[in-house]
């Protein structure tokens, strides 16, 4: 997702600071210049977190690190989808959050390489449609009509669900698309 990991730095220098961009050599492909951009990014209620962005020009390898700066508690995030403006929230999705859609009995675990990344309730279906298919795959398991449902919703964007991301960290945040407003919980566990 390319375009989305573009957006995270852009999103959070607006809201944020940037702290500082310097470029090295890149330690993937040895030649390239790496691009390192630092943000403080003030997550609502939270408290500061640090946005570490690393991207070289000739390899491509890029990647987006989120470090809370203060060490915060577990958060739980209730996102309300009501309406199809609602399905642009942009979701900042740290990697020790589970995402859990009640409605679709829809439960991610976070992965163990997982990276902090930006995305929107679509963005956030279209993760789970991905990761049905690799369960397809894994377990040698047809879920069409769950693959049916999910691609309507996405097309549709009709559909009234929660989404829920439960966060060990609390580094997670969802910010509604300006105009919109959706119904947004925290609640500290
Ligand atoms: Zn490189």
């Amino acid at each position: 997702m390319p375009e989305e990991e573009g957006t995270l730095v852009e999103i959070a220098t607006y809201f944020g600071r940037k702290l500082g961009e310097y470029k090295t050599t890149c330690p993937v492909c040895e030649r390239g210049e790496f691009l390192v951009t630092e943000v403080e990014y003030e997550v609502p209620a939270l408290g500061p977190v640090l946005i570490v962005s690393k991207r070289c020009v000739t390899c491509g390898y890029r990647r987006n690190d989120m470090i809370p700066l203060r060490s915060s508690r577990r958060t739980r995030i209730y996102l309300r989808v009501e309406r199809p403006e609602d399905y642009r929230a942009k979701v900042f999705r740290s990697p020790f959050a589970r995402v859990i859609i009640p409605e679709l009995g829809l439960d991610l675990k976070p992965g163990a390489a997982a990276e902090m990344f930006v995305t929107n309730v679509e963005g956030i279906l279209r993760m789970f449609l991905e990761a049905v298919e690799k369960y397809e795959v894994l377990e040698g398991v047809s879920l069409e009509r769950l693959k049916e449902h999910l691609t309507s919703i996405i097309e549709n964007q009709v559909r009234s669900l929660t989404v829920v991301i439960d966060d060990s960290e609390g580094a997670s945040v969802c910010v509604p698309e300006p105009g919109s407003k959706p119904m947004i919980v925290v609640e500290t566990v």
